[in-house]
């Protein structure tokens, strides 16, 4: 079975790009009835924080995405320290004694000779009492892991066959000064220790696999299958503006998102499939296909989530949203009714006042809507009422197309524009329809 990871960190709350790389887990998971457990990368302990963590696990249910197990690296600092040793007792962990003023300098002189600013491995020479002398000044080592300098390749889900040259990178700095391991070998060790199978992450871990790769083997394990998801870009091709896709999905959800619209945008976005409405993780799990995904990078156009939010309100049916909806005595006529006037479900409370009242009518010919409230059918309000009612009014006034239409709408909805108002006349009442008509203008 396959088990695939969601690794944010609770550093903040998550964005529209977290929330496609959620998904896009989530969806490889459920097509091959797998797994998606959601770990929390919360080393980094002076900027993760609870309110965080349960802010992600919040936005996550939003979006309709569970998972089989919460992990928290906080929890698991004796499994890394386990690694530390086993690494280091292969000779596969080194420790530097360079400060970072010391290490920007020689990055600063590499770059000046138009050399690459690859670590140079100075430490793997310090002599007994070299080491001797730093650790007397108090200094403390940071742990490095030695890469083996030969080209590392996987075969990604997304990218193709893909190469890093071993060579070309630094030896990466696993243990901090401080003890404290930094990113790369927490993730692979939590990546073996819960069975990890895919790791589906953002492109901008390219490199990274390719050290986790050696991490992995360095360590005994198994390594996963890999695939690196092209970053989303605002609309104009640039980074995504803080009005764009920075906008958290809390910021989203608040704006009246429909958390199946972002979901039938983001399962999309970037592949070769079109962007189609999907009332359900269910439906969009059918066609999911990440390897349809491109390399090159996606355009997010709030825009394009805006239309997608009101074309899946126009179409959602009542049981879908009458338990959010709570708007007493609201039922499925008034839904039909309104919802294809809808650009997010709060708008429907509006209509749903303009409906019950109070509200005010615009009355510009009182006259006119005398004579046209005299001619309004007795019996029940029907929706062929309002058609039965503008064929007398017209007989009896001689008004017709928006003359006729126009001033019915704007007293009764104090609006110019609306649902069809056959389907509303019956919401209304005759009550309201007659007080409304019959209001005189000041
Ligand atoms: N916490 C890392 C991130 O948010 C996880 C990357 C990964 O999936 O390994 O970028």
């Amino acid at each position: 079975m396959i088990k695939l990871r969601f690794a944010p960190s609770p550093t903040g709350y998550l964005h529209v790009g977290n929330a496609r790389l959620a998904l896009i887990n989530w969806l490889s998971a459920a097509k091959e009835g797998g797994e998606m457990i959601l770990r929390l990368d919360d080393t980094d302990a002076e900027r993760s924080t609870e309110e965080y963590a349960l802010a992600i696990q919040e936005d996550l249910k939003w979006l309709g995405l569970d998972w089989s197990d919460l992990k928290k690296q906080s929890d698991r600092s004796a499994a890394y320290t386990a690694a530390f040793e086993t690494l280091k007792a292969a000779g596969r962990l080194y420790p530097c004694y360079e400060t970072g003023e010391e290490l920007d300098y020689k990055r600063k002189r590499q770059l000046a000779r138009k050399l690459p600013p690859i670590y140079d491995r100075a430490a793997l020479e310090l002599t007994e009492d070299e080491v001797a002398a730093f650790e007397a000044e108090g200094r403390k080592p940071h742990w490095r892991f030695k890469l083996d300098q030969l080209v590392i390749r996987w075969e990604d889900m997304v990218r193709g066959p893909v190469e890093v040259d071993g060579a070309s990178m630094s030896d990466p700095v696993l243990i901090r000064s401080d003890g404290r391991p930094l990113y790369h070998m927490p993730s692979v060790v939590d990546d073996i220790d819960f069975g990890i199978t895919h790791v589906i992450r953002g492109e901008d871990h390219v490199s990274n696999t390719a050290l986790h790769i050696q991490i992995f083997e360095a360590l005994g394990a198994n390594v996963p299958i890999f695939g690196h998801i092209p970053l989303l870009t605002g609309p104009d091709g640039g980074p995504l503006s803080k009005r764009e896709g920075s906008q958290s999905l809390r910021e989203m959800r608040e704006n009246g998102i429909e958390a199946m619209a972002l979901n039938s945008l983001l399962a999309r976005l970037g592949s070769s499939d079109n962007v189609e409405i999907r009332h359900s993780l269910k439906e969009i799990v059918t066609g999911f296909d990440i390897t349809h995904f491109s390399r090159a990078a996606a355009k997010f156009d709030p825009a394009e989530l805006t239309n997608l939010n009101a074309k899946l309100l126009h179409e959602t049916d009542w049981a879908e949203v009458k338990d959010r909806l709570s708007l007493e005595g609201a039922g499925e006529a008034f839904w039909l009714a309104v919802r294809g006037n809808l650009t997010k479900l709060a708008d429907a409370r509006d209509w749903w006042h303009v409906v019950t009242g109070p509200m005010t009518p615009v009355i510009e010919d009182a006259d006119f809507l005398k004579s046209a409230a005299a001619e309004l059918p007795d019996g029940e309000i029907t929706n062929e009422t309002w058609k039965a009612w503008t064929t007398a009014v017209k007989e009896k006034t001689g008004a017709k197309g928006k003359a006729l239409f126009m001033p019915l709408r704007l007293a009764l909805t104090g609006q110019p524009h609306g649902p069809e108002m056959n389907n509303l006349l019956p919401l209304i009442g005759r009550e309201n329809i007659l007080a409304r008509l019959n209001t005189t203008a000041d």
